[in-house]
């Protein structure tokens, strides 16, 4: 492949290894599904081990992107790094219908967007942990967050905080389990799911999002 790449693609901190290394990508076409017709198949270079999937030694070469948040877009690319779903084929029809149902493709991972290669790396190289641990106490998890974590809301009424892992898109909680201690004793971080993140807090995502 001689062209240069439309963009990079990198899924560190997921689960599989392998889809942490950062993949030059090259735009093959808009694909549609029954919700939405902006998903993408691209061209990865270096491909995805296949063995991984049950494929033996057959590798994965086309992937389909789609945007993880909603009003961003890849018919442009408005935002860098664009989180996305990383999806891969189950039907190679797709690629000739430029249509497919939810049966026909798996989601493997979870992923970002890079304009260059050498932003993709400093991510794939950043000090995400959320994957090895989910609770943090006092100055290592304030650390933690001050160094990694996006801040999304603050709920002064029962002192908590809520963060986001820009790397896994995992969601930690600030809490203070001794309030009644000196000071409100140390804090604690816990990982809460999506759900959970949206009953306490009402958001999971940062509420005055520049346009
Ligand atoms: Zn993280």
């Amino acid at each position: 492949m001689q062209k240069t790449p439309d963009f990079f693609l990198s899924a560190a901190g997921e689960v599989r290894g392998d889809l942490a290394i950062p993949r030059a990508c090259w735009m093959k076409a808009r694909l549609r599904d029954d919700a939405r017709d902006d998903h993408m198949l691209i061209q990865i270079e270096p491909p995805v081990i296949g063995q991984t999937y049950g494929l033996g030694g057959q590798n994965i070469v086309d992937l389909i992107i789609s945007t993880r948040h909603q009003g961003s877009s890849l018919f442009p690319i408005t935002e860098w790094p664009s989180y996305i779903y990383i999806a891969r084929m189950l039907d190679g029809t797709i690629a000739k219908t430029l249509f497919f149902t939810k049966d026909q493709i798996e989601i493997i991972a979870w992923g970002m967007l890079f304009r260059t290669l050498e932003e993709a790396i400093a991510q794939t190289t950043s000090a995400c942990k959320c994957d090895l641990f989910t609770q943090l106490e006092g100055n290592e998890g304030e650390n933690y967050a001050r160094s990694h974590l996006a801040e999304i809301k603050t709920d002064q009424i029962n002192w908590k905080t809520l963060y986001k892992c820009p790397t896994t898109g995992k969601y930690w909680r600030e809490y203070f389990p001794f309030p009644e201690a000196h000071g409100g004793g140390p804090p604690e971080f816990v990982q809460i799911s999506a759900a959970q993140a949206l009953d306490e807090f009402g958001v999971t995502e940062p509420s005055a999002k520049p346009d």
